[in-house]
């Protein structure tokens, strides 16, 4: 790959290839018959390597094993599982720098975003960990004589875990750490666009269980598109399919789980807004909008989309916002200094063009921004709007450095605005007030799942329940109790005695 080949070269640090990659690790063996796919740069859409996505008789492969494997694993105790995810947790910090790399080499976020995105994955190891040792049941007394209640949890089985673009490994983290300490198999499908990072992580995993004479198929990853995710959708060996993606696709995925009695675990598009009144520290909150608004190209989940600003501190709000954007260092993600990297594909580029139109169209008012960069790579150029919160293009997802800015009068007016768009995912309010502050988290606040003060929308810990509202689907995944979804719980009624009474007291013959 001629002058490539040396700025790929940390690839093999990772157990890549920069030419050719087996993509999927089914029945503890890599292997690949479905379609041979290049994995692009978005900074110049040049190849970084190619790789070999599954088939279906791929699939089949590894969901045989993983099958098998579910029996050996549910049976390991669940702190001896906490030891396998601590020594994944190990590896990955022995590799974070290089992983961190992968990310922004082929998702396109900037270095920092990128190492943190790993960093993500370890603390969720960490959090597991611990975890492992507390997935308490609890003894319920009961009202008959001699008979005890309990609450035992178990696992599921087997979990599939289909991930976006955008989170690459953090999702998979979220989701797989739990479910391993819990005592599933997961079955995981990456997003198309970013195979290395799949490849990358399950080699990491692999070889944790190789070195503890597990078997591979505990962890059966693997690279394909819709094919492979609708074949998980269906496969009634999987009771749990947790997924991350578009609203429109979650949809549909959640409909055929259903159909087969399944459980589906959502985390699908979002719509943030923050919310500025007129009592807010002015400095914090730009800072926060330019992180949320700017950081990692628009393309997060909880990218702060809408920007509600009371009509005493519009004008200086955005003054200070349209300074800042205007230094905002667009370039290759991997460079130092670098605060906005590439959109992802060539066609998000286009979806930025043609939703800037859609804008414009509908009495959208640009304020800085709104091209996308000429030349090679998904560069775009960050861009504010001005437009009426009524506009039906403000209800909708573009994934993409696009925020809206809205005007507003009273605290009431600010909430019904935020809550007036389909999506619930993320939502922050800046002001001083308790009096806000306690209506905004309370019954007549947000109506979003991440209620947040005096912070931006995005960069979630993962201590709490990570997941949102209405269209983005109600899932509720990485910290908190979300445990409780990775297994199935067992009411169980213990008789000790020799007499059989019945629950409310019916007497039958
Ligand atoms: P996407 O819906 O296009 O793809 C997501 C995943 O679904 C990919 O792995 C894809 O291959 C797979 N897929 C596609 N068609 C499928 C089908 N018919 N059956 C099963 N799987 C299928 O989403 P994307 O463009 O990769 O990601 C961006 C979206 O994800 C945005 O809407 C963003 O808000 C959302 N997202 C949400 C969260 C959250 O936690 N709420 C986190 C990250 C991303």
């Amino acid at each position: 790959m001629g002058s490539a080949s040396k700025e790929y070269e940390f690839l093999s640090e990772i157990g890549l290839s920069s030419s050719h990659n087996l993509g999927n690790y089914v029945g503890g063996k890599w292997l690949g018959n479905g379609p041979l796919v290049s994995t692009l740069n978005p900074a110049n859409n040049q190849p970084i390597a190619q790789v070999v996505e599954a088939s279906l008789e791929d699939y089949e492969i590894g969901l045989k094993a993983c099958e098998e494997a579910a029996k050996t694993w549910m049976q390991v105790p669940a702190p001896k599982r906490g030891d396998i995810v601590r020594q994944i947790g190990d590896a990955l910090r022995s590799k974070l720098d290089y992983l961190g790399r992968l990310l922004s080499l082929e998702m396109g976020k900037i270095l920092a975003e990128g190492i943190g995105e790993v960093q993500e994955v370890i603390d969720m190891c960490d959090f597991a960990v611990g975890l492992s040792r507390q997935l308490n049941g609890s003894v319920i007394p009961s009202e008959r004589p001699n008979h005890m209640m309990l609450e035992m949890w178990n696992p599921l089985g087997i979990v599939g875990v289909i991930t976006a673009f955008n989170f690459p490994c953090a999702v998979l983290g979220w989701n797989a750490c739990i479910a391993l300490v819990c005592g599933n198999c997961v079955v995981w499908k990456g997003a198309p666009t970013t195979p290395l990072i799949t490849i990358a992580m399950t080699k990491l995993v692999a070889e944790v269980l190789e070195k503890n004479h597990l078997p591979g198929a505990i962890f059966t990853a693997m690279c394909g598109g819709a094919e492979i995710g609708e074949a998980i959708a269906k496969d009634t060996r999987i009771p749990l399919v947790s997924f991350t993606g578009s609203s429109k696709v979650g949809l549909a995925v959640q409909q055929t789980v259903s159909a087969r009695s399944g459980k589906t675990l959502l985390e699908l598009s979002g719509n943030n807004a923050i919310i500025v009144m007129d009592d807010a520290d002015i400095q914090l909150a730009a800072r926060s909008v330019l992180f949320a608004a700017v950081g990692t190209a628009g393309q997060r989940c909880t990218t702060c989309r809408r920007l509600l600003l009371h009509e005493s501190v519009y004008d200086k709000v955005l003054e200070q916002l349209l300074t800042s954007y205007k230094q905002v260092k667009i370039g290759d993600p991997l460079e130092k200094g670098t605060l906005l990297g590439p959109l992802h594909t060539p066609e998000s580029k286009k979806n930025f063009e043609k939703g800037i139109e859609v804008i414009k169209s509908q009495g959208g008012k640009v304020l800085t921004g709104g091209k996308a960069v000429e030349g090679e790579g998904n560069f775009v150029e960050p861009t504010i709007i001005e437009i009426s919160s009524d506009a039906a293009v403000v209800k909708e997802e573009l994934f993409a450095p696009v925020l809206y800015a809205l005007k507003f009068k009273t605290f009431e007016e600010a909430v019904a605005i935020n809550n007036s768009v389909p999506q619930g995912l993320s939502s922050s309010i800046f002001t001083r007030s308790p009096e806000n502050i306690f209506k905004w988290i309370g019954p007549m606040g947000s109506d979003c799942g991440i209620v947040n003060v005096n912070i931006p929308t995005n960069g979630a810990e993962i201590g709490g329940a990570f997941g949102g509202e209405k269209a983005t689907g109600g899932g509720r995944e990485a910290g908190s109790d979300s445990w409780k979804q990775y297994m199935r719980r067992s009411t169980c009624t213990i008789n000790y005695g020799n007499e059989l009474p019945l629950a409310q007291g019916i007497n039958f013959g």
